[in-house]
């Protein structure tokens, strides 16, 4: 193929400056991939070219396009993405990174119904802007279209890919033409038996159907022009897939199949489309229960048309599809018809911006996608829906193979190493993140490519229970330790307490009388505080747990020193149900209360209380007997000014860093006083802060030691 044929494409709908900015992409493309073939022979740029041509009939704006004939570049030549944004700015940068990103979602076949749906959410929620989505689809077509380069294994699994993920997701964007395509693509490879077998079976027909259709076209356009209706007549024979399934549900029998021919006939308005549907039934009688009306109520995808089939020109059963010219260019294109559609609407501004995400409400279609993301993300509110729950506390991310890992949100390096493999878990000294380096408490972020560093020689840390999410990681750090031998873990059990109690201010175990322990025992039921030790050691117990049983908050903090706080900030104020405590309630996506609205809950089953605003219209229309009275409470606190020394090395930005971890985890600070000690850099912070609990001191605590410089924090 030749850059003049997508040029000359190109020059149809875009401008000059457009074009010609395209030109420099091209030669950028070109530039970079020069030397490079395709497994067929084809210079590289030839595949890029392609993908650009197939968007360009879709008439796809000039970023899109831009970043189609750059797609392979960051991953494949030597030029990064950088110089991408360099050189095309931002946009397309966002574009081309995205494309890429998605190269990384791996299918390896055999995954289960629920396991191919997960795939296409995360295909979608990855790829954030619905054109890198119709990128990765022509990309896909052309990886289709040139599968013979591939070995036969490969071809395999790409297909099949192809058919579960890739031509669903067309779909569901309403890309007729791409679904099809990828479809029969896929049959081709996938069935290559069978593909000849329907092959053969459209191809005897082929002839006669062609001159059935001239016949029927004739007649009919000429029949409605005297009636007044303007129509475009076009036949087309089912695609091969889809033929195919129909095939298997009628016996193999294709004369039991009525809609092998189908007539697609495109008028003018949607009022000359229900005009024709009359008309047609007027000549010749419809079959009964094969009237659909799409265009009163869309497909799910948004395809809109009316279907017909009648007993047609020589008694045969004929389909006929009936809507206008832009519904037909949404049915061709889908999500994409609209971005060429809107140049002409000065109103919802220029191509580009829509695509990029115009506000869900201007068109149907970009709130459609807007929809399917949201499907992803919210909606924790229909009950039924637990799947999609739990996709959205879900995070993806790969290891350096693209292999996905599907973690729970908020997960760690720790996490990952477990979930690839115990041993990896066991013997993990450190992490990469896209490379860089990270903390092993590190929480992952989508799509994030983890690798994990490992020494034969290292273990867990006991340190890593504080701070990993899936339990499967929990269980076995926990068992790794409860292997190392008891003496070792009364040992470092007794060490943490010890630690933890110098944290709050306190003496080491020994100086602790002998009553408060044999209460505390009793309390945690074990037998002897060696057994505390032990099962400290082991990680089934924390050291938090067994300071809160020896010592009340009082006994830590001074009950003296306790004081009342007026809160300022309005985020510790709580709804709350009039009278009670304990209750789950969760504010209502659909208004959003916020404090000082006026508020009501809403009594689901089982999953709580859903608190709404008093004037919220799911409320007026909800069962009034499970509604419940429901009010702000807090706006005052009782809290212990403590003082916490920090030793520190000196460095620039330190008070700074120290003051904004307190502020973080929304603790007041009511005095900081710093001492320069006398030799080298080091100096102590005095920090009073006001605590309300254990729990909130030890976090604190632990916040704070992660501070780079840092020494050593002590309540004093
Ligand atoms: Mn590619």
């Amino acid at each position: 193929m030749t850059f003049s044929k997508l040029i000359k494409k190109l020059n149809k709908y875009l401008s000059e400056k457009d074009v010609a900015e395209i030109n420099e992409a091209f030669q950028f493309a070109k530039e970079a991939h020069a030397g490079q073939f395709r497994k067929t022979g084809e210079p590289y740029i030839e595949h890029s070219l392609s993908i650009a041509l197939t968007l360009a009939e879709m008439e796809l704006g000039k970023s899109a396009i831009i970043a189609a004939l750059l797609h392979d570049v960051p991953e494949d030549t030597l030029k990064t993405i950088d110089d991408v944004r360099n050189q095309f700015g931002d946009q397309v940068a966002q574009l081309v990174d995205g494309v890429t990103k998605l190269g990384q979602v791996r299918y390896r076949g055999g995954e289960s119904e629920r396991e191919i749906e997960t795939l296409r959410k995360m295909f979608l929620a990855m790829a954030k802007d619905m054109r890198v989505v119709v990128i990765k689809l022509a990309d896909r077509l052309h990886n289709m279209q040139t599968l013979e380069g591939l070995l036969p294994e490969k071809r395999e699994r790409f297909a099949r890919e192809t058919l579960e993920i890739f031509a669903p997701l067309a779909d569901r964007f309403g890309i007729w033409r791409l679904k099809w395509q990828l479809e029969d693509l896929a049959f081709q490879w996938l069935y290559p038996k069978e593909f000849v077998w329907v092959s053969s079976l459209v191809k005897d027909e082929a002839k006669s159907r062609e001159r059935y259709i001239q016949k029927v076209k004739k007649f009919l356009e000429k029949f409605l022009a005297k009636k007044g209706i303007h129509a475009e007549i076009s036949g087309r024979a089912k695609h091969k897939f889809s033929l195919y399934k129909k095939l298997l549900r009628y016996d193999r029998d294709i004369s039991k199949i009525y809609d092998l021919l189908a007539l697609r006939v495109v008028v003018e308005t949607i009022d000359d489309c229900y005009k024709a549907l009359g008309i047609i039934h007027s000549i010749w009688s419809p079959l009964a229960n094969r009237i659909k009306d799409f265009i009163a109520v869309p497909k799910a995808n948004g395809y809109r048309s009316l279907h017909t089939t009648v007993f047609c020109l020589d008694g045969k059963l004929t389909e006929i599809q009936i809507r206008t010219f832009e519904m037909d260019q949404e049915a061709k294109f889908g999500v994409a018809a609209h971005w060429a559609y809107s140049k002409e609407n000065e109103k919802v501004g220029t191509k580009e911006d829509i695509a990029a995400f115009a506000p869900p409400k201007i068109l149907s279609w970009v709130k459609q996608f807007s929809e399917i993301q949201e499907e992803l993300k919210s909606s924790k509110e229909l009950e039924e829906n637990l799947k999609i729950d739990i996709f959205q506390d879900r995070i993806f991310v790969f290891t350096p193979n693209g292999d996905a890992k599907d973690l729970p949100k908020g997960a760690t390096p720790v996490d990952f190493a477990y979930a690839v493999h115990s041993n990896i878990g066991d013997h993990c000294i450190g992490a990469k993140v896209n490379t860089k380096i990270v903390p092993l408490n590190y929480q992952l972020q989508n799509s994030e490519v983890v690798e994990i560093l490992t020494s034969k020689n290292a273990t867990p840390s006991r340190d890593w229970l504080k701070f990993v999410r899936t339990a499967h990681a929990r269980t076995k750090i926990r068992s790794f330790f409860k292997q190392v031998d008891r003496d070792k873990n009364i040992i470092a059990g007794k060490e943490l307490l010890n630690k933890e109690l110098s944290r709050f201010g306190k003496g080491g175990i020994e100086s602790i009388g002998e009553r408060k322990i044999k209460k505390a025992l009793e309390a945690l039921s074990y037998k002897n505080l060696d057994d505390v030790f032990a099962a400290l050691g082991d990680g089934s117990i924390s050291a938090s747990q067994i300071i809160k049983r020896l010592f009340s908050q009082d006994d830590i903090f001074g009950p003296s020193r306790k004081k009342t706080v007026i809160l300022k900030d309005k985020t510790e104020i709580e709804a709350k149900i009039a009278g009670m405590d304990g209750i789950l309630t969760k504010f209502a996506n659909c208004c959003k209360p916020e404090y000082p609205d006026e508020i009501i809950g809403f009594i689901t089953r089982g999953k709580g209380v859903i608190i709404h605003r008093k004037e919220c219209r799911n409320i007026h229309s909800a069962d009034q007997k499970r509604l419940i009275k429901m009010r702000w409470e807090g706006g005052q606190k009782e809290v212990y000014p403590v003082e916490l020394k920090i030793l520190v090395t000196d460095r620039v930005g330190m008070i700074a860093d120290i003051s904004s971890v307190i502020a973080a985890a929304n603790i007041n600070i009511t005095d900081f006083k710093i001492t320069h000690l006398p030799e080298g850099q080091e100096f102590i912070h005095n920090v009073v802060v006001d605590i309300s609990n254990f729990e909130q001191l030890d976090n604190l605590i632990d916040g704070i030691l992660k501070i780079k410089g840092v020494k050593s924090v002590k309540k004093v």
